[in-house]
């Protein structure tokens, strides 16, 4: 088999049903680029047969290419498996529940071939997702670009074509936690978006519960932004500077109008407020230290019970 063109990367945890659709709307798409492509289809240890389903594709299409994780590492982990293991010219990234259209990527190649090298899928309107989702992801979308360094676009997921360059650049990013659509920004290159229309999922349920949307909210702040940490000391100069305020204010009124200011409820709220600023603090630079902890572990980013040389299909 000639090396392919174009790898196509799709994420999978828990999608049977959504995978034959994916897979004929993929080849339907691909074959239309002319030009030899892979699917890379990586199995988030899925419990749902998910992973049978990927070997039967690959057995009967060489160009399936299953990755298969020993266990659930998480979706940004899923596609970095992919990146590493992709051969083509350009890596589209693309979610398997087909909110994102295959046919997208027609045009997603076209910028890459007018020489972009990173062309990311701006979402213009989102279909079948509940207003929570939508609310908590625009507001997401705009802290994160308010309080980070880096140039991240709005409304802009994980749906991308990347030329080889970023990807062997950012295949040499190995942090533990990953925001990949900050890192595809980071490393710079000429980038540009497509607009299209999210579609509602295929089948199935959401894989991103509050929990894990909080975690990959979490880790794109502390990747790409300090300002957690130095909200500390503003917050720390803001109390202090309340109370040196409240001093002659406590004072002259003591010398003035004779009043005594009763001390227990005072007193007391201006202890649970210091409290609760340090504990914050605290929170804070905790979640820089356990991240730092992560990386000093030096353990693999994910572990593969499967790789795609397994089902290499090719003679000799
Ligand atoms: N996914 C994954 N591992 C996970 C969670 C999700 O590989 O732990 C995959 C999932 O199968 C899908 C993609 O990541 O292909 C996006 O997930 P989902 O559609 O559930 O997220 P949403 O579109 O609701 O934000
Ligand atoms: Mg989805």
């Amino acid at each position: 088999m000639n090396t392919p063109r174009f790898t196509v990367i799709a994420p999978i945890f828990n999608e049977l049903e959504n995978i034959p659709e994916l897979y004929q709307r993929m080849r339907d798409v691909m074959v239309r680029t002319g030009e030899p492509w892979e699917l890379i289809l990586v199995d988030d240890g899925s419990t749902d047969g998910s992973a049978a389903l990927i070997r039967t594709l690959a057995e009967n299409d060489p160009r399936v290419r299953p990755v298969i994780f020993a266990r659930n590492f998480g979706h940004q982990i899923a596609v970095t498996a992919g990146m590493d293991y992709s051969r083509g010219d350009a890596v589209i990234i693309i979610d398997a529940d087909l909110q994102d259209p295959p046919e997208v990527i027609l045009e997603l190649i076209a910028k890459w071939r007018e020489g972009y090298e990173v062309v990311y899928a701006v979402r213009e309107e989102r279909q079948g997702e509940s207003w929570f989702k939508r609310t908590t992801a625009s507001l997401f979308y705009r802290l994160i670009s308010r309080i980070t360094d880096v140039n991240i676009p709005l409304d802009t997921g994980d749906f991308r074509l990347m030329d080889k360059k970023v990807v062997e650049v950012m295949g040499q990013m190995r942090e533990k936690h990953r925001f990949l659509r900050g890192m595809s920004a980071w490393v710079g290159f000429k980038q540009v978006g497509v607009h299209y229309k999210r579609q509602p999922r295929f089948a199935g349920e959401t894989k991103y519960p509050l929990k894990k949307m909080i975690r990959l909210a979490l880790n794109a702040v502390t990747s790409f932004s300090y300002l957690p940490l130095q909200l500390a000391t503003y917050l720390g100069f803001i109390a202090s500077g309340l109370s040196v305020l409240a001093i002659p204010v406590v004072v002259i009124l003591r010398l003035t109008t004779g009043t005594i200011l009763l001390g227990q409820a005072t007193t007391l709220i201006i202890v649970l407020f210091l409290g609760g600023v340090q504990l914050i603090s605290l929170g804070i630079i905790g979640e820089y230290i356990g991240r730092i902890y992560d990386e000093t572990k030096n353990r693999p980013l994910y572990i593969v019970a499967e790789a795609p040389e397994d089902h290499d299909t090719d003679e000799g």
